[in-house]
This record gives C-alpha cells, structure tokens and sequence, in this order.
C-alpha cells in the first residue's frame, strides 16, 4: 500500500485554500442534516463526493470518474482500505465466470439465483439478487482489468484458501438443505495469494486504479452530516478535518460508503443486540455507523438493521465435523457441515448464544486451540453431560440416536453428507464451548440504508433522496442473515458500489 500512504491526510491549507466563511457548528455524524441556507458559503467543490474507502467507496469512485466526474474520496482513517483491505478478499461470483469457466466448472446464472434466493433467508432484494447474478460472470471480468490477480487454481478444502487457490466452495452450497434447492457450484474467487491477504491485495488494486484516474484520495477526513437544500436535495457534506468543520459541495452526487457498525456499542444494543453479545467485532475501527445514521437524520429508511455474521469458526480443520454440536437441551439443531457463517447465526440467534462441539477421540482438535474452550471432558458421553448440567439423559439419547444411523451412513434430522458422518466412539469425549460471549466467535453488521439497484437512497415512502446514493455496508443489500457464502459482502460491495458511482456522476445505466 505504498500509493495510499504518500497520500496521507488533507492539508487544512488546501482545503482552507479559497474558501470562504463556513458554518462552524458542532456535530457528530448522525446529528441532524444542515440546511443548506445556514452556509454562507462551500469550502470545497466537486462533482462526486464519496465517504469511505472501502471496496465499496473505492468502486464507486472509479466508475464514477471514468464517467468524466470531478471525484473526491474521504477517508476518516488515516489508512486506506477500510474492513475490505482487512478481509479476504473473497468475491461471490459465478454464472460462467472466465475462472469457472477455465477450470471447466459448470454453473449457471439460474443455479446462482437459486442458491441465493432459497438457501438462506426469506424476503430478500430480488431485483439485487437477480442483477447481481445476471452480470456476475462481467463483474468478475471488471475486477481483473482492475489488476487484481486471480490464479487458475482450485481447491475442493473448506475454509478459505490459504495458499494461492483462487476458486473454492466458499458457503454453504454443498450442505443440507442448500445441496437439495440449488445445484452447488464453486464460487468464492479469491485473489491468487497465500495467506489471509487477499483483501489488502484486492483493495491495493483498487486503489491504484483509482488514484492513476485522478480521483482525490483524502485520509483524516471524516464525513459529519450532509447539508440539505430547502428542496430536500442533497447539496453537499460538511467534515471534520482535525476538528475543523468545513463544507463540501458535490454538484452531481453523494455515495456514503462508511461500512457497518459493528464499532458502535449504542447502535449493536439498539439495532442487533445478538451481534453484541459476539466476542469479537469483525472489522475496521470505524466501523461505526456514521454513514447509515447520516442517512437516517434526511430522513432515508434503514432495512435489516438486526442481522449481521456472526461466525462460528469450527473448521478447519475438517476432521471437527464428525463431531456433534448440541445446544443447551442436548440435542442437535444444524448439520455440522453447514458453512461457519450458518452455523453462526443459528447459535446466535436461535440458540441463545450457547451450544457445544461433542467430538470423540477422532474429531477432537488436536494441537493447540484459541477459538473454543475444552470445558468438559470424560470417559463417556455421560460424563460429559454431566459437567455441562444438561438436561438427564438428553445428549446420551442425542448420541444413541445420531450413532445408530450415522452407522448406516444416513443423518435423518440434517442429511450430513458422507464426508463427515460416522459415529461418535473413543474417548476421550471432550464438549468445546461455541457460545457467542466465550468462544472466539466474530461478527459484523449487514443492515444499512434502502436503496435501490443504482444506489439511490430511499425514505420510508420509497422515494429516492435526490443527489444521495449509498453502497456497501451502509445499506441492507446482499449480505442478509443467515449468511450463506463468504464473498457476498465483497461482491455486494464492489458490483453496487460500481452503479452507486455511475449513477452519482449522472450515468443512466
Ligand atoms: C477479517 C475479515 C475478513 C472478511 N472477509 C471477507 C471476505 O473474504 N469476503 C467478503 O465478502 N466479506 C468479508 N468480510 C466482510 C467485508 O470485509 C466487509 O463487509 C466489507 O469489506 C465492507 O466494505 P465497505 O466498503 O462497505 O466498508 P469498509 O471496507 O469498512 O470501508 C468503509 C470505510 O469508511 C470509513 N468511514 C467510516 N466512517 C466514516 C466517516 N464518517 N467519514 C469518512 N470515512 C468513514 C471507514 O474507516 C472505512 O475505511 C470480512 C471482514 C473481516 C473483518
């Protein structure tokens, strides 16, 4: 990230440079919006205007330059990237992709639809899903004209690859019920780079294509509140440069692109209090909120502001999943294959946090864990129960049960496939704590503003804000709870964070 860092910060002499007076008014963002009218004058102008610089603030400003936009990009941080350049740069793509196709898997835009309208839950965008999933296989090409790297290698393991494999099932398409509603195919594309780096290598290639197009690249300026012209249009932003507020005018459009809140303490406890009880806030610090409540105070609507990823990272290694996991009565409740973040979700929002990987001497972890605790250990599944104070008799009859078919190889409750279905014998029996507040157990937000295919922010009448668009993290898009594959937020990001920028310099696409 050597580009980003020579372009650190915002002289306050250039932004201080030809501006006039400027309302100086306190303000946190989320406070509400300030009338154009109290401004005597702009501090700065610009065409587009985009907040955060993340994959989705980034894609919008390329599209949104390449349109022929004057484009400023601001950065609260002093780092470019956001949670994007944290992660692993896992994008969901498919219907035919130039990497499916060259390492001759067969998919469809319709086997893609079905995955991400059936497999996971109810009441989605379909008009997102669909589009998304129509010029998937072209998203795909425009991230490797942007520079970045994908390899023709794939990988059948689950997790996301460590070494340089860019294609490998990354959700939970091969699981039951998933396998049964959609044809599974390998979709997560992940940069070709070993290690969890693939985000910080996606975003670097973002970033340079933006920079060599001349979009304006700020770091240290941190998006307030947006400044409404008695119309309601949205005329500009004022921010905070080192605790001087000052105002920027964007003539065409505003993208807020300032991720999710997972930062946010008040809004987790408000809006998603089981993403706040998980152990570990999964994402950039400023991950707060600011975009979506700069949204709310001009009156946008806010959509699925509970759900979120909540991660349960059992594997790998894979060998875990011939255990069982059981909740609070014993009993098994998913299918242990089930990708971490379905597994996730149904203990932290269906289970009350609390549930317990049983594995027997073959499924056991071995070597050193962080992730989860041993918190029970015995000769006999008896044993076990007994220290966890389950309910008398509940898990030896879960495990009777689970072994008299699993020695079949049939799973009647989960259909657990063949790979990972054998009965649990040979102790040491040991129950791993995968409860939400204990285990190392992530999370991060998906809901966000309404908005529509291009971006456009909408208010509770469904009437777009006009001169405001939004992509990522700040608006309930892809990503719903559960969450069903990794690279949907990626993917989300960068495919609408493209149309957000288009439409935000004026484009009709
Ligand atoms: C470790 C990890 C791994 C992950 N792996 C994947 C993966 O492989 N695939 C996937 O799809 N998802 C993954 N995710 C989730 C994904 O990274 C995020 O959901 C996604 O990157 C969000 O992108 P964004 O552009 O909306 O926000 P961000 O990338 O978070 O960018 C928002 C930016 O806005 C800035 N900002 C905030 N407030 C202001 C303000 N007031 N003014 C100016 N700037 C502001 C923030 O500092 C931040 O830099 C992962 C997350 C983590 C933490």
């Amino acid at each position: 990230m050597s580009r980003q860092t020579r372009n650190n910060g915002i002289s306050r002499r250039q932004l201080l440079a030809g501006m006039g007076a400027t309302a100086a008014v306190g303000a946190a963002a989320g406070a509400a919006a300030l009338p154009a009218s109290q401004l005597s004058s702009w501090s700065l102008d610009t065409d587009v205007l985009i907040a955060g610089s993340g994959a989705a603030g980034v894609s919008a400003a390329i599209e949104a330059r390449q349109a022929g936009a004057r484009v400023m990009l601001i950065e609260s941080l002093s780092r470019l990237g956001g949670s994007s350049a944290m992660s692993g740069g896992v994008v969901y793509a498919g219907g035919g992709t130039a990497l499916q196709k060259a390492l001759q898997v067969r998919d469809s835009v319709d086997a893609m639809i079905d995955f991400l309208s059936r497999a996971g839950a109810r009441h989605l965008p379909m008009d997102k899903i669909q589009l998304y999933c129509e010029q998937s296989a072209q998203h795909f090409d425009w991230l490797v004209a942007q520079g970045v790297p994908y390899t023709n290698k794939f990988t059948a393991a689950k997790g996301l690859p460590m070494g340089d494999e860019s294609l490998y099932f990354s959700g939970t398409e091969q699981s039951w019920p998933a396998r049964e509603l959609a044809q599974p195919a390998p979709r997560g594309h992940v940069p070709g780079v070993p290690g969890m780096n693939g985000g910080r290598r996606l975003m670097q290639a973002l970033t340079s294509t933006a920079q060599d197009l001349g979009v304006q690249l700020r770091t240290g300026v941190a998006a307030r509140r947006l400044v409404v012209e008695s119309d309601g249009r949205i005329a500009g932003m004022q921010i905070d440069v080192q605790g001087q507020l000052l105002s920027i005018r964007a003539r065409r459009g505003i993208v807020l692109a300032c991720g999710g809140f997972i930062h946010n303490r008040e809004m987790l406890q408000r809006y998603a209090p089981e993403l706040f009880d998980c152990s570990v806030p999964w994402g950039n610090a400023g991950d707060l909120g600011d975009g979506i409540n700069m949204g709310i105070a001009v009156g946008a609507e806010a959509l699925r502001m509970h759900q979120g990823f909540a991660i349960a990272p059992v594997y790998p290694p894979e060998n875990v999943l011939s255990g069982i996991v059981v909740n609070s009565a014993g009993q098994r409740f998913i299918s242990e294959e089930s990708y971490h973040g379905v597994l996730g979700d149904a203990i932290a929002y269906h289970q009350q946090g609390r549930a317990w990987l049983i594995t027997d001497q073959r499924s056991a972890f071995s070597g050193r864990q962080d992730n989860f605790l041993a918190v029970a250990t015995g000769n006999s599944i008896g044993d076990v129960a007994v220290q966890l104070q389950l309910p008398k008799g509940a898990l030896q009859h879960t495990v009777a049960y689970y072994n008299r078919y699993a020695a079949n190889g049939t799973d009647p409750l989960f259909r657990k496939s063949g790979n990972y279905l054998r009965p649990l014998q040979g102790p040491p029996y040991t129950a791993w704590d995968l409860s939400v507040a204990k285990a190392f157990f992530p999370a991060h937000t998906f809901g966000g503003l309404n908005t529509t295919v291009d971006g456009a922010v909408l208010n509770s009448f469904n009437q777009a804000i006009p001169g405001l668009y939004a992509a990522g993290r700040n608006t309930a898009g892809l990503p719903a709870a559960p969450y069903i594959a990794s690279g949907l937020s990626v993917g989300d990001c960068t495919f609408f964070g493209r149309r957000a920028g288009l439409a935000a310099a004026g484009v009709v696409v």
